[in-house]
């Protein structure tokens, strides 16, 4: 539960040892207490063993640790783990581990619910609730992490920002929470293994190119053609692919790294061979690859995926344009852990 204690992980390392040379005791111990707080993982100050009786006591009186907490874990038949995550004030996130042969990777949650409006997503259902601090986003890494090596006994390698909400509206939070995840004081863990998906917000987009940010992006783009991507995700309206397509090609400018388009096909919605060409077209603005996703049906019938025809129609004509392409198949489909089913359903 949350009290009315300063969080202690908002501070600072340096404010952590002033704190200590405060109050009286050395500064180093900031040092210790940040690294149980950010490398161990610890939720509770008792856990700080390394601390005296004393410096414990200091810090309960003083603040609180507003950590998150595993509420529900479920087990897929292929191994994928679904959580409810539960936050400091109640409210309730999902976060997904994906073991595959050669990697095992986080999915994790950048907001509580989404502004946004997919039609075929079943988070868009809910209400945006509010931003998820860095801590937040951090601890979901974390308990992935320790999941990982209990269940699977191999750590985490990759961590995909595809569970709820939209990253680049909380994007200080999460460009905190990954600077957290790959410092050395943190988990370690190389920008080059994780991917923030979003749905396409240009001023973003730009943005994130300006700061020269070093993980990976993958754009939601599900169709090349306005009118239809409109029609499936209607914030489009106000974020035109022209304006996407120059972010785009602003990024790979300042960056010069590959975007990766994801991109369900759906029967009736974008199957024909007009869709495929502006595909194509698209992909040509700046270097990228195009990753096929399986849909996952979130019970209303209205998207159906479209036929493996169609499908193997996309790949050929990729291909023979020479644009990588690749199907992903879902994961933890059972325990609607898989992508766009993330509801708070269990
Ligand atoms: N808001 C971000 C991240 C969350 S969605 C974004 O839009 O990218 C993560 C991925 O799942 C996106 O590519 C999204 O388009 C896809 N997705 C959403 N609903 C889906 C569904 N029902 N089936 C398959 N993929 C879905």
């Amino acid at each position: 539960m949350s009290t009315l204690k300063k969080d202690i992980r908002a501070l600072s390392k340096d404010q952590l040892m002033s704190f200590f040379s405060e109050n009286g005791d050395q500064a180093f111990r900031g040092k210790q207490v940040y690294e149980w707080l950010w490398k161990k993982g610890v939720h509770k100050f008792e856990d700080m063993t390394n601390l005296s009786k004393h410096t414990r006591q200091l810090l309960e009186q003083s603040f609180s640790i507003n950590h998150v907490e595993v509420d529900t874990m479920q087990r897929s038949k292929d191994g994928t783990l679904k959580n409810a995550v539960r936050l400091h004030d109640g409210l309730i996130v999902e976060s997904v581990l994906i073991p595959t042969a050669k990697r095992t990777t986080a999915c994790v949650s950048s907001q509580v619910g989404c502004s946004l409006d997919c039609k075929f997503c079943a988070t868009s259902r809910l209400k945006r609730m509010r931003n998820l601090n860095p801590d937040e986003i951090y601890d979901q890494v974390v308990a992935i992490d320790k999941q990982s090596r209990l269940y699977h006994n191999k750590k985490l390698t990759n961590i995909v920002f595809m569970g709820m909400g939209e990253p680049l509206m909380n994007y200080n939070n999460v460009l905190k929470a990954i600077e957290k995840i790959t410092s050395s004081e943190g988990l370690g863990m190389s920008p080059k293994r994780i991917v923030v998906s979003t749905s396409g917000i240009p001023k973003m987009i730009k943005k994130m190119a300006e700061d020269q940010v070093k993980f990976n992006l993958a754009v939601s783009l599900h169709s090349a053609i306005d009118e239809v991507r409109t029609k499936i995700m209607p914030f489009n309206e106000t974020f035109p692919l022209e304006d996407l397509r120059a972010a785009l090609q602003f990024w790979y400018a300042k960056t010069k790294r590959r975007i990766t388009y994801e991109y369900v096909v759906w029967d009736g919605i974008n199957d024909t061979t007009k869709d495929i060409l502006a595909l194509i077209d698209f992909c040509k603005f700046a270097p990228s690859k195009v990753n096929l996703i399986e849909y996952n049906p979130i019970d209303d019938g209205v998207f159906q995926q479209a036929k493996t025809s169609v499908i193997e129609q996309y790949v050929s004509m990729l291909e023979a344009k020479n644009i990588t392409v690749t199907v992903r198949r879902s994961r933890g489909k059972d325990i609607d852990a898989a992508c766009g089913q993330l509801a708070n359903k269990a």
